[in-house]
Formats: C-alpha cells, sequence, structure tokens
C-alpha cells in the first residue's frame, strides 16, 4: 500500500512536534494523524453570535462579545504595577476592560500574560468568547479566547465553520499546551493534510438507499461544522456507520454458524417432558410457553442452540430450564444446570426434584461441599448416564467430571462464569458435538444492548410475570423513620410474615461492609429480642454448612427475620417473606436493587421495599432511589441505569468480555438508529451471506478488520 497521510507519526504533524506527540499519546492514545481525526468533539458552541454586554448573565455557558479594550492592568503579589516596571516573570494577573457601548467587562487572565499582553491593544476591537461570571458583584471573564474583530469566523479557519467542536481535553495537554483552541487548530491542519486519503467506507448504494452524505463531506463537518444542518448528516452518518459495522459482524458470524450443521438434533420431546408438563401444579404464563417453543425449535434444528434467556426476578425461568432438560434427557442425553453460588444450587436442586417427581429422571446435586463418597456416586452416575440431570455450582468444571453424554447445558446468572470456565464445560461433552447451550439471567439487559452484546446469540424474553402477584409497595425512609420501620416490622411480623434486612457488600473482603453489618445485626437483635422474635444471619464468610442451616431455618419459617449481605441477591424463594428491607441502599446500583427487591412479593401477600438511605444523597443516588420507587419493571429499571451510567458499567455487561467502544454512537440514546442499521445489516446478509458480490467489496474489507473484536460465543460458551 502507498503511503497514507493517516498513518503519519503525529508529532510530523504542524504544531505538533515530539514533546507534545508524547502528550496525545499518553493522553488520548493518539500516535498518528489518522488517530487524531477520529476524537471527534463532544460538543460544540456556536460562535456565530454575538451578544451585547449589558444582556450577558453569569447563568449563561459560554458567551461571544465584540468589544474594544479599554483598560490593561497588571497586578504582581504587592498589587499593581506600574507599566514601566513590568517584570513578566513577577506579573500575577491581567486585567483587561472592555466595552461594547451597552455595557463594561472585565476580562482576567492568571496565564500565558505575556503573550496576550502582547496581543492585546489599547482601543481596538475584539471578538472574546467564555464563560460569564460574577465577582466581587462584576460580571467578568476568566481566560476568554480572543480573536481579532474582523475576523469574526471563529479560528479565522478555512474550514469556515460558525461552530466550534470541544475536545475532549485533560489538564496534562492544557499545560503541556494543547488547549481547546490549540486541538482545533491541529485538527484543521489534520484534515488538511490527510483527508483526501480518507476513502469512502460505506457502499454508493447503501449511501442512497439510507440517505448518508460521502464520508469526506461527513468527517469534515463533524470536526468543523458549517451548520447545524451539517453537522446533523455528519453525525447520523458516522453513528450509523459505527452501528452497521458492529451489527455486520455480529450478524455474519451468527450466519456462518447456522449454516453448518453442528448441532445435536434432538428431535422429540419425550415422556419425561409430557409427564412433567402435565402435573404442572400451575398453568405456564404465555410467555413461558413461546420461549420453550423456541428452545424446543433450536434443539431439534440440527444446529447448536445458543440462546439468552432473559426473565425479570419470579417469572419462571426455573420451569423452562426443567422443561429443557428434559428435552435433553427425552432424546437420550444429560442436562446440567449451574448455578453461581451453593445456596443457589440447593434450592435449584429442591425445586427442580420437585417437578420431576414422577419423570423417573434422576437428578442429582454436586457442589464444593458434597462428601467424597456422595461425590464418588455421582461422578459414577454421571459416567453411566444414569443421572439424566446434574445441578451443580464450579464443582462441576472440575476434571473428575466426566459425562457420558452432556446434550444440553444451562447457565444461570452467566455473568458469574468466567469465559474459560465454560470452554471447560464444553470439553465435556464427549459425543464430539457441543452442548446446545441457554444463559438465563435475571438482569435485565436493555434491548438495545442485548441486540450488540449478544448479538450472535439468539435472545429470548420472558416478559410475563405468572398471574395473582400482588403489586410490591416500595418506600424511601432515611434513618429518622427508623422506629417506625421497625415498629411496621414488627405488625407484619404479627401477621404471620418474614422479613428480609439486607447490608450492602460492594467488596467482599472489606472489613468496613462487615462491621456494619455485625452492627446491624446487633440493632435488629436488640429491637427483636429473643423471644419472641427469631432472627438469622447469611453472610459470604460464613461456611456453607453455616450458611445452609441459616437460610433453611429462615425458609422454613423457623426464623422471622434474616439479616444477611447480598448473597441472597439471586434466586432465593421464601413466598412467606413478604418485607424487603434494604439498608443502605444509595449504596447499591439499580438493577441490584431490583434484584433483591424480587425476593419479595413471591407469595399471595401485599409485600413492601423499605430502601433505607442516608440524609444527604447525591444526585445519581437520589435519582435511583426515586425511580425504584416508581417502577417495579426490571426493562424499565435497566434503561434508566444505562443512561445514567453507560452502558459499559452495567452490571452484568462488565464481565461479559464484549468491549463496547463505540466512538460516536451511544446504544443508551441511539436506539432508533441502532434498530435501523441491524435491519440494513440483516437484508445485506440476506442477499450476500458471504459478501462476494462486487457492490459489497467494501464492506468484506471493513468486516475483515474486525474492529469490535467480536467474539463467538458459540464458541466459548
Ligand atoms: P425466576 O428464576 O425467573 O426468578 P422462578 O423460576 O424461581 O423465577 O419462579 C418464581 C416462582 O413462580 C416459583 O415459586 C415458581 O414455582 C412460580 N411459577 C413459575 N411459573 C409459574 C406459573 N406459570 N404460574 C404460577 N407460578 C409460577
Ligand atoms: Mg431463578
Amino acid at each position: 500500500m502507498e503511503r497514507n497521510a493517516l498513518q503519519t507519526d503525529i508529532q510530523f504533524l504542524p504544531g505538533v512536534g515530539p514533546k507534545r506527540a508524547q502528550l496525545l499519546k499518553k493522553e488520548l492514545d493518539v500516535a498518528t494523524v489518522g488517530d487524531l481525526i477520529k476524537i471527534y468533539p463532544f460538543r460544540y458552541i456556536d460562535r456565530s453570535s454575538i451578544i451585547p454586554i449589558s444582556s450577558a448573565t453569569p447563568d449563561m455557558a459560554y458567551i461571544q462579545i465584540r468589544a474594544r479594550v479599554t483598560e490593561i492592568r497588571l497586578f504582581g503579589n504587592k498589587g499593581s504595577i506600574a507599566p514601566e516596571d513590568v517584570k513578566f516573570n513577577t506579573v500575577r494577573r491581567m486585567s483587561v476592560m472592555v466595552t461594547d457601548g451597552t455595557g463594561y467587562m472585565e476580562l482576567v487572565f492568571f496565564k500565558g500574560i505575556k503573550w496576550m499582553h502582547s496581543k492585546l491593544k489599547p482601543e481596538e476591537e475584539y471578538v472574546f468568547f467564555g464563560k460569564p461570571a460574577i465577582f466581587n458583584g462584576h460580571l467578568n471573564m476568566v481566560h476568554p479566547e480572543v480573536d481579532p474583530a474582523a475576523g469574526t469566523s471563529g479560528t479565522g479557519s478555512i474550514m469556515n465553520s460558525t461552530m466550534t467542536g470541544v475536545y475532549p481535553g485533560t489538564e496534562k495537554l492544557r499545560n503541556g499546551g494543547i488547549t481547546g483552541k490549540v486541538m482545533n487548530k491541529l485538527m484543521e491542519n489534520a484534515l488538511n493534510m490527510a483527508l483526501p486519503d480518507i476513502e469512502e467506507t460505506l457502499p454508493q448504494y447503501l449511501m442512497l438507499e439510507k440517505g448518508l452524505v460521502p464520508i469526506h463531506f461527513a468527517i469534515r463537518n463533524i470536526h468543523f461544522p458549517n451548520d447545524l444542518n451539517s453537522l446533523e448528516k455528519a453525525r447520523y452518518r458516522l453513528k450509523f456507520e459505527e452501528l452497521f459495522y458492529l451489527q455486520l459482524s455480529l450478524l455474519k458470524q451468527k450466519y456462518v454458524r447456522s449454516r453448518n450443521e453442528n448441532g445435536i438434533r434432538m428431535p422429540k420431546v419425550g415422556d419425561a417432558f409430557n409427564i412433567c408438563y402435565s402435573s404442572l401444579p400451575f398453568q405456564l404464563t404465555g410467555a413461558q410457553k413461546r420461549v420453550i417453543t423456541e428452545i424446543r425449535n433450536d434443539m431439534k434444528s440440527g444446529h447448536q442452540m445458543n440462546r439468552l434467556l432473559q426473565g425479570d426476578v419470579g417469572s419462571g425461568k426455573t420451569m423452562v430450564a426443567v422443561l429443557s432438560a428434559l428435552i435433553a434427557v427425552g432424546n437420550g442425553y444429560q442436562a446440567c444446570i449451574m448455578a453461581p453460588t451453593e445456596v443457589l444450587a440447593q434450592q435449584h436442586f429442591k425445586n427442580i426434584s420437585r417437578y420431576l417427581q414422577g419423570t423417573g429422571v434422576r437428578p442429582a446435586l454436586l457442589t464444593g461441599s458434597s462428601k467424597t463418597a456422595e461425590r464418588r456416586e455421582i461422578h459414577a452416575g454421571l459416567e453411566d448416564g444414569s443421572i439424566g440431570i446434574i445441578v451443580g455450582t464450579h464443582a462441576l468444571f472440575e476434571d473428575n467430571v466426566i459425562f457420558r453424554n452432556l446434550g444440553l447445558a444451562i447457565i444461570d446468572e452467566q455473568h458469574r462464569f468466567g469465559v474459560e470456565q465454560r470452554a471447560k464445560l464444553w470439553r465435556k461433552s464427549s459425543g464430539g458435538l457441543a452442548p446446545h447451550v441457554l444463559v438465563m439471567t435475571a438482569t435485565p439487559i436493555p434491548r438495545t444492548l442485548a441486540m450488540t452484546l449478544y448479538g450472535d446469540l439468539d435472545v429470548s424474553v420472558i416478559d410475563e410475570l405468572p398471574p395473582g402477584r400482588k403489586p410490591i409497595q416500595t418506600i424511601a425512609a432515611n434513618e429518622s423513620k427508623r422506629s417506625a420501620m421497625f415498629r411496621f416490622l414488627k405488625d407484619q411480623i404479627a401477621l404471620g410474615r418474614q422479613v428480609f434486612i439486607v447490608y450492602p457488600l460492594i467488596f467482599e473482603s472489606e472489613k468496613m461492609d462487615y462491621k456494619n453489618l455485625e452492627k446491624g445485626y446487633e440493632q435488629v437483635v436488640t429491637a427483636f429480642p429473643f423471644p419472641p422474635y427469631k432472627t438469622a444471619i447469611v453472610h459470604g464468610q460464613q461456611s456453607n454448612d453455616e450458611k445452609k442451616f441459616n437460610m433453611d431455618a429462615f425458609a422454613a419459617g423457623r426464623a422471622n427475620i434474616l439479616v444477611a449481605t447480598s448473597v441472597i441477591e439471586v434466586g432465593v424463594d421464601v413466598p412467606n417473606a413478604s418485607v424487603m428491607v434494604i439498608e443502605s441502599a444509595e449504596r447499591f446500583g439499580l438493577s441490584q436493587l431490583h434484584q433483591l427487591r424480587g425476593r419479595v412479593g413471591r407469595g399471595s401477600e401485599k409485600s413492601f421495599c423499605i430502601l433505607m438511605t442516608g440524609n444527604k444523597l447525591s444526585k445519581e443516588s437520589r435519582h435511583r432511589i426515586e425511580l425504584m420507587c416508581a417502577t417495579e419493571n426490571g426493562f424499565e429499571l435497566a434503561e434508566e441505569d444505562m443512561k445514567m451510567r453507560g452502558p459499559g458499567n452495567l452490571e452484568g455487561t462488565q464481565q461479559s468480555g464484549l468491549p463496547i467502544e463505540l466512538n460516536i454512537a451511544s446504544l443508551a440514546k441511539d436506539g432508533l438508529i441502532l434498530n435501523d442499521a441491524r435491519q440494513c445489516a440483516q437484508s445485506v446478509l440476506d442477499e450476500d451471506p458471504s459478501l462476494s458480490l462486487p457492490k459489497n467489496r467494501i464492506l468484506a474489507e471493513e468486516v475483515s478488520h474486525d474492529k469490535y473484536r467480536v467474539r463467538d460465543y458459540s464458541q466459548i460458551s
């Protein structure tokens, strides 16, 4: 390939040099001119409007005035300095008075004084641009940008832009001389140098179809917009392109997989399924039925299933898991159900054993605390195939666990399992074909994000709760309401209900958290003395036996109150528990709060969730608490969470291993464009799955760069 200006080392860009190059590399990860061009402004200042000084107020964000300099004064440590005595190394401040006829304003400089002093001439007119503030009762601007009044077109740039981009900057960049204005200048130089070398990255026919502007127009206008309309067009094109290629990569992978006949074919449902189904104590919800049909179709297709099952807490995922496992068994295969914690595995095992009664299918439980003899028996049962369904924790990953023919792996709360562990599970299928994989999560991932994160997985959603659930009333309270809250708990206990009290445990090792928990426990035991009240406690530092003992006591109704850390976050099912108290609720994330709340409201009684908070809440915490009180819908909360924290920080996505490094599009805000881009990618692939048509040459090339490092989930699951 010919030498391309985009690959030019950034230090050779006019205005940079070796020192600034180092800074750009370190602060912005910019090594080449091309890298620099990919840094887009995160906002714009419209410099086309000049306002009279008399109308400026300190609450305005940025203003631009055209004014004449009336007086320049310099100050040192000892006050005003006479002009003839000036030594610039002793000057601490420069004050510039300006007027535009409607009023006066003071401009203040603390840095770069010598240079600015040489630039500003009394009686001359300039355009000043900055943030107005009030100091000593007078309006001023600190470090405004200064341009001669003659060239009011901003930087006087050939780009002829009235809007100035604001780039991500850091203290270090500014100290190294790379101010906002310098960034603009560098960008101008970069575009002059390299814009002609940028090649179109979308095929003509798609640009026409979608009304997208050409790449040169887009790049120029994202940095130096001609006007608002051009900026919008540029933005749209760049966002669309980014999301389109992300989806194209993901969908292409899915195509490749679905063309391979590489799955275990499971043509029937089998007797066990039918027996279980017909003896269910309840009707499946419409959503459960739909999801089971989707899974069933996958399993009989001859392709390997890779499905993500999302369902809010309490939506009945366990039932779906059991019926899916029974399909595998009915076809002569084994199924395993992996839970993230011992408590959960036990709970699953208990429920699943109940559902399996009368089916003749033998379930087993394998966890870290299984005894040696029991373990040996289970290993044998898995190897000879007499165990049809195994429930377990990480213990299932151990090397000496061998299946006769694993046909389905169900993973509950996938994000707690590492990628390597799943790969290990994969190797346990002895038949040569990879087992079907069903990943279940109660962390609702917003659709836009699921489409991106799991773009090559199929997604099923249980969007309906079993009938008869009573809404949960959520209340926020602070310390001053504690005694009233305790009285309320006593009333509920007197009615025969049980209560969870949960303390935050953000870092498993943090001593502070345990101190809070212990203090809280003492407080609870003092307020609810034995007799008549019984309080159990569960936390992560207990042995598994201890945990189980306490959990069982609560589940069986022998304790009225369970004090716990967020270990109980997932899965625990005690229908008689109708009150969830969350201490220091501001320390939990939205989806965690929602998970915790889902522990109540499972019985027929009205349930409550009480969020105890400190008195001083950050704006964000307050917003979270208010949202919790306002809605019970997990997807709504997840959408909000994503808007507040950005997709990268969402629980359940961090560990998923797929980096979402979008440059301009936002998964939280650009859902519409994402949908459009996905449909477009889909129809391109429908016509040309291998991207080999001449008109798709550019697409094939871009996808081959794999900018998003798209992972093949079928290989790691
Ligand atoms: P999830 O795992 O999705 O949080 P579970 O599978 O634990 O939910 O189900 C929650 C509760 O709802 C369980 O007690 C279960 O027996 C019950 N359940 C599941 N499906 C139904 C249904 N269709 N009708 C009534 N109750 C159901
Ligand atoms: Mg569950």
